[in-house]
């Protein structure tokens, strides 16, 4: 079913009413991406432009700016239709530009499959995306990509499956976007185990019906109850837990579906922070709690910012019954997620409640607007400085790499390899040449030239900033340079008795030990030459004035060894 561009405008302004400047703008960027996407069929069969008018409904749906909307429209022209950026700026200004273009850059980083670099890759499209409406637009994109898979070749499926469920789901779920990641994950669950999923829906099916039978059956006793202590202006409803998580957790319980008491659980949504107690300890009175089943996530929120009351109790006809219990504000972050919240929560040990739990993240972004209406500061509060002491850059071959602020290729090479920093003779960033001090930034791609038989020059450990790089190029050059262990000392001096004792007794004054001696006399002088346990060359210079004060010596070399 086609979207037109005036259903995507009139979502937007069912949230910004009064914003009809914003509003035209979609609607010009709407039919911007129609003409520039014309002739283009997506897979599926369809034009390309429903796929483009289908992200941008998306993000009216989560009520973003007119900025991001129309940067749904317009998110694959620069990469699909040789649309500059130029000309997107001329067109739609540079807020437009910039999201546009951070989106096509997240589109061209690369998943391996990697578990280790899942992590990196997510902190990259974090860091270099800055701004947060760019992680949205690639969200709401990746969704309709994922909705429409089932008409990509097989080996594809798969493939784009893997990098939703290990990149796009987990971003969205540490943004608090519980909806996204919720469904992100359901749509690759079949791609990716396709057993276990149909398996679910097999089994699943007829539990889910019966299980919502018998919550329908509670809920008027439970708004009995409520009414009873008072609280106003209560919603309920049940949503079945859904597959993949199903799945996860049958997986921990041994697949025995008796375990499983959220199946489908009942969520009672209430005003304030003291309701939600009051309705706990309520049905706590009318039905007993199952031990150890309380969990208090508003006094301790998830790290994602979640923040609900749990408890199971053992319900009608004694069955095991989970409820969910939160105020509307709670409600609405639980499903759409909070990014600043979830920044201030993810820097660890913070916990316990603060204003802020209470605000979801959207009505956040529509204050600022208010106090900013498209101005800088507005586009700045949205900005993000996740990991200011971190740079994530690109290998060749796309690999993300994690490295501290002000590293140089050389940190670069030696966190790739050993032998590559040994060996690095230049660097690329991004395909030009460049000094090997230059510092990188987020988002550079990274090619090391090397050569054989190169060895690490001291200079280099002025340039690096990780410890690894310069410990590493320390070690090289040692190994190039040994430090000298001994002192050899050859010394002339004329034949006379005694003289050999009193070389050594001047150096053992000197607390140092001979390691070996030879003499052999010369034309009527003898040559010593004497190998002691000197390191130092300052004590060896040090012993060598002595020993020339020596009766009878008349040159003295000294070598260290
Ligand atoms: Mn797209």
């Amino acid at each position: 079913m086609a979207i037109s561009i005036s259903a995507v405008v009139g979502e937007y302004l069912k949230h910004f009413p009064d914003d009809s400047a914003g509003a035209e703008t979609i609607y010009k960027a709407g039919e911007f991406a129609r003409k520039a996407h014309r002739g283009q069929k997506r897979k599926s069969g369809h034009d390309y432009f429903e796929h483009t008018a289908q992200v941008a409904l998306t993000l009216a749906l989560w009520r973003l700016d007119w900025q991001s909307v129309a940067s749904g429209f317009l998110h694959d022209v620069v990469e699909d239709c040789d649309i500059s950026a130029q000309t997107m700026e001329e067109t739609f200004g540079p807020h437009v530009r910039s999201l546009v273009e951070g989106v096509t850059k997240i589109g061209s980083l690369r998943y391996g499959g990697e578990k280790e670099s899942a992590e990196s890759l997510r902190k990259m499209i974090l860091a270099t995306s800055k701004d947060l409406r760019v992680i949205f637009i690639k969200l709401a994109d990746r969704l309709h990509n994922m909705q429409t898979l089932s008409f990509l070749p097989a080996q594809k499926q798969k493939k784009i499956a893997l990098e939703t469920f290990e990149i796009y789901a987990p971003l969205a779920d540490r943004l608090g976007m519980q909806n996204i990641y919720g469904e992100l994950s359901d749509l690759a669950f079949p791609y990716l185990n396709p057993p276990g999923h149909s398996w679910i829906v097999k089994t699943m099916s007829e539990s889910y019906e019966e299980r919502e039978k018998y919550l329908r059956r509670i809920e008027p006793i439970v708004r009995q109850q409520i009414e009873r202590v008072n609280v106003q202006n209560v919603a309920i409803d049940y949503r079945a837990k859904r597959h993949f998580s199903l799945y996860k957790k049958l997986v921990r319980f041994d697949m025995n579906l008796d375990q499983i008491y959220d199946l489908i659980a009942m969520r009672i949504l209430v005003p304030t922070i003291d309701d939600c107690y009051t309705v706990l300890g309520t049905l706590h009175q009318l039905w007993p709690p199952m031990p150890g089943r309380i969990k208090d996530y508003i006094a301790m929120p998830k790290p994602n910012g979640y923040q609900s009351l749990h408890t199971t109790v053992f319900c009608v006809d004694n069955r095991p019954t989970e409820f969910q219990i939160r105020t509307h504000g709670m409600h609405e972050y639980a499903e759409r997620g909070a990014a600043a919240h979830w920044l201030y929560e993810s820097k660890k040990g913070s916990s316990g409640s603060s204003s802020l739990h209470d605000l979801s993240w959207i009505n956040q972004l529509q204050d600022w607007q208010r106090q900013f209406p498209g101005s800088e500061e507005f586009v700045s509060a949205l900005k993000v400085d996740l990991f200011s002491d971190r740079i994530f850059v690109l290998s060749p071959k796309g690999r993300v790499l994690d490295l501290p602020i002000g590293s140089t290729p050389l940190d670069f090479a030696y966190k790739i390899h050993t032998d590559i920093g040994s060996s690095c003779v230049g660097a690329r960033i991004n395909n030009k040449i460049v000094s090997l001090d230059t510092p990188l930034q987020s988002g550079d791609m990274v090619e090391i030239i090397t050569q054989k038989n190169r060895a690490p020059s001291a200079e280099w450990t002025r340039i690096v900033k990780t410890q690894f790089a310069k410990k590493k190029i320390r070690a090289a050059i040692n190994r190039a340079n040994p430090r000298p262990k001994k002192t050899e000392y050859k010394i002339t001096s004329q034949e006379r008795m005694g003289l050999l004792k009193d070389i050594s007794v001047v150096i053992s004054r000197n607390h140092v030990s001979i390691v070996s001696v030879s003499a052999k006399n010369e034309k009527g002088l003898v040559a010593t030459r004497i190998i002691v346990d000197v390191a130092n060359k300052e004590k060896a210079e040090n012993l060598m004035l002595k020993l020339k004060k020596v009766e009878g010596v008349k040159t003295i070399a000294m070598r260290q060894l």
